[in-house]
């Protein structure tokens, strides 16, 4: 494959922005370097580089695209707000549809707020937590990835239930020693910190369902746990459903896992590939933004006409009856296509599916936490994804990032990308 015009706008790019991204996974450095390839259109389940090489995607541009590339359902309502205004600064119908969507699909809400990213919303939702409970502490779970603001780029302490360190230069140590971070699905753990800290603690801090070392579900009883301790304890429980809203059923992981946090923050899918985030629950906590309330938070382009039509339009495609269905069961298919052939060639891997979301780790141990997902090898992964990516497959670079169906994967792409991986398993059975 032929990547020259690729690497002769990277070149360029490195030059002008930062890291040549404008987010710094999109770099190939956790695969060993090298030119990420330059994407110039898509079309469903595919996309074409400035070199017009092609790729099946599952990026899905980190989880939102889960319609496909350019779907004319999205494509003529992002036309319709560019055509009649795609901002006014002004309250429109279109908001109040989206939010009573929202609400139908997801029963915990009963207010919501539209930001522009998941990581507003998240970082909102803390600041509620924390106006409404008058605490500062928070406890989140280590691996799981809540946007880039200061209070969740914070490393775990150096032992059980100690107070967190800056995990990005430019965080203030007294901002990282109000947070927690304790493992996922350890119970101990989650009971230390809460003994140790609970009353000083505004919000746990959840991904239900991670998705950001992988798909990981939580252990039977172990959120529940949680809920319950968080209650006795006076803590917000908080789902960051940013990557997990409407990735599994048409409403949010907490619907499948049959809990009702306090709040929850969306992003990703319910933009329908547009900016977005969006926040909201319980009444009286919803009641402590301003204008009602004292916390304050804002936006310029927060509910903008183009991402509420778009997301109204993405909602709409998953509605339909099947989607899920069909998502599951050609997960299914690349899932044992998956680990057939790499046990064909000897190669150990681990996978972890959840419907049209699947992980692949090159480890032969179960992972339920972050510290199991690390084991995962990343030099196998890097040579993995770029023999998947010469052979026409395109996966996020990173290795333990989801890979993600769209309703537009047919199951003719399934059965290419399990060709293109039992080559690549080859191939690092060959150089072990
Ligand atoms: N929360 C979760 C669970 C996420 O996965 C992400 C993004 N990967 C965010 C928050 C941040 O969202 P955004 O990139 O839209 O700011």
């Amino acid at each position: 494959m032929n990547h020259t015009k690729s690497e002769e706008i990277y070149n360029e790019a490195l030059e002008h922005i930062v890291g040549g991204v404008n987010s710094p996974s999109r770099s190939y450095k956790a695969v060993g370097g090298g030119a990420p390839v330059v994407m110039e259109r898509g079309k469903g389940a595919y996309f074409y580089d400035v070199d017009g090489n092609r790729y099946i995607d599952y990026l899905a541009a980190y989880g939102p695209i889960i319609t496909g590339f350019g779907h004319p359902h999205i494509a003529q309502a992002i036309s319709h707000a560019a055509e009649t205004g795609v901002l006014f600064g002004t309250p429109t119908q279109h908001e109040v549809n989206f939010a009573k969507m929202l609400k139908e699909a997801i029963p915990s809400l009963d207010k919501v707020r539209f930001t522009n990213s998941g990581t507003e919303a998240v970082m909102t939702t803390v600041r509620v937590a924390r106006a409404y409970t008058g605490r500062t502490k928070i406890i989140k779970f280590a691996g799981c990835y809540h946007g880039h603001f200061d209070q969740v780029l914070v490393a775990a302490g150096s032992g059980p239930a100690t107070l967190g360190s800056p995990d990005s230069a430019g965080v203030p140590v007294a901002v990282a020693t109000e947070v927690i971070t304790v493992p996922f699905n350890n119970k101990e753990e989650f009971q230390l910190a809460m003994e140790k800290w609970g009353d000083e603690i505004a919000a746990i801090l959840i991904e239900p369902i991670v998705g950001n070392f992988g798909m990981v579900m939580p252990n039977p009883g172990f959120l529940e746990y949680v809920h319950d301790i968080a209650k006795e304890k006076g803590a917000i429980t908080i789902h960051d459903e940013v990557i997990t809203a409407f990735r599994f059923h048409y409403g949010a992981a907490q619907d499948l896992l049959g809990l009702k946090p306090d709040l929850t923050a969306m992003g990703k899918i319910i933009g329908g590939g547009l900016p977005i985030g969006a926040y909201g629950g319980k009444k009286e906590i919803m009641d402590t933004v301003a204008p009602l309330g004292p916390a304050y938070q804002a936006g310029t382009m927060a509910g903008n006409p183009a991402s509420m039509l778009a997301g109204i339009a993405c909602l709409e495609v998953l509605k339909q009856p099947g989607i899920y269905e069909e998502l599951d069961r050609l997960g299914g298919i690349l899932e044992n296509g998956l680990l057939e052939a790499a046990k064909k060639h000897g190669v150990t891997i681990t996978i972890n599916r959840i419907k049209g979301a699947l992980s692949v780790y090159f480890t032969n141990e179960k992972v339920e936490n972050y510290e199991q997902a690390e084991k995962s090898d990343g030099e196998m992964f890097g040579r993995f994804f770029k023999l998947m990516l010469e052979k026409g497959i395109n996966l996020a670079p990173s290795k333990y990032e989801a890979w993600f169906l769209t309703t537009e994967h047919k199951e003719e792409d399934i059965i290419e990308t399990i060709a293109a991986a039992e080559y690549a398993f080859s191939q690092l059975a060959l150089n072990k």
